[in-house]
């Protein structure tokens, strides 16, 4: 069982990292992110709902947040552990978090905090291509994939997500640091937070994830 919650700021690598650690572990990512994007697709009342914060770069309401991880939560492959990518992100959230998985008999494991300087958070959203189909992350610059505009796994289209404006990636940096920075502290506070350097390369940063996984585990 290993409930493990990847903090860090918008664009620190969150979401590369977790695709290839539910490989390396064999449990489930539950980006919520990626979930408000899926439902935004498929035109549902949730994703209409979100689509008014996310384009503002504005947290979507804590209730409507908590509901749908605790749907996703319920289902059969979350039993083993979970990788959860972009939440919590409000104390309210963490506490909602603590509270559902104790109703399953657990906890959260272990908090890596993949620290990045916010000057290079900005670079890293403004040059952020996603696969169309399969949500993996590219970058023009750090990590082009091996043709343009095309996913090297599943030969996905790539593009820029509507809330990778310059505008909005500012708006997303601040309320990280107004909203979801206190979580820091509160996850130091139990004891659980673990800092990994998120200035190294995608592959460094993975063996150091991985590192302080099993010295857990
Ligand atoms: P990034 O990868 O840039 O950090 P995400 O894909 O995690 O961005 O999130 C995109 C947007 O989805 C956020 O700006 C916010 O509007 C919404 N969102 C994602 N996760 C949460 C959450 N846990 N609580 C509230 N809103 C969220
Ligand atoms: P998050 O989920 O935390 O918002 P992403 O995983 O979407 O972050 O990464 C943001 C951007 O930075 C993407 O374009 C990604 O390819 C790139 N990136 C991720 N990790 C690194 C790294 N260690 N070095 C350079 N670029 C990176």
């Amino acid at each position: 069982m290993m409930y493990i919650v990847l903090m860090g700021g918008p664009g620190a690598g969150k979401g590369t990292q977790a695709k290839q650690l539910q490989k390396e572990l064999n449990i489930p990512q539950i980006a919520t992110g990626d979930l408000f994007r899926e439902n935004l697709r498929n035109e549902t009342e949730l994703g209409k709902l979100a689509r008014t914060y996310m384009d503002a770069g504005e947290l979507v309401p804590d209730e409507v947040t908590v509901a749908m991880v605790k749907d996703r939560l319920s289902q059969p492959d979350c039993a083993q552990g979970v990788i959860f990518d972009g939440f919590p992100r409000t104390i309210a959230q963490a506490d909602a978090l603590s509270a559902l998985l104790g109703e399953m008999g657990e906890q959260v494991h272990i908090v890596p905090y993949i620290h990045v300087d916010p000057a290079i958070l900005l670079k890293r959203l403004a040059g952020r291509w996603t696969c169309s189909t399969c949500g993996r992350v590219y970058h023009a610059l750090f990590n082009p994939p091996q043709q343009s505009g095309i996913c090297d796994l599943d030969g996905g289209t790539l593009y820029q997500r509507d809330d990778d404006t310059e505008e909005t990636q500012k708006r997303r940096i601040d309320v990280y640091f107004e909203q979801t920075a206190p979580l820091l502290d509160y996850y130091r506070d139990k004891g659980i937070l673990v800092e990994i350097n998120g200035e190294q390369s995608i592959a460094q940063v993975q063996k150091d994830l991985i590192q302080a996984i099993r010295n857990i585990a």
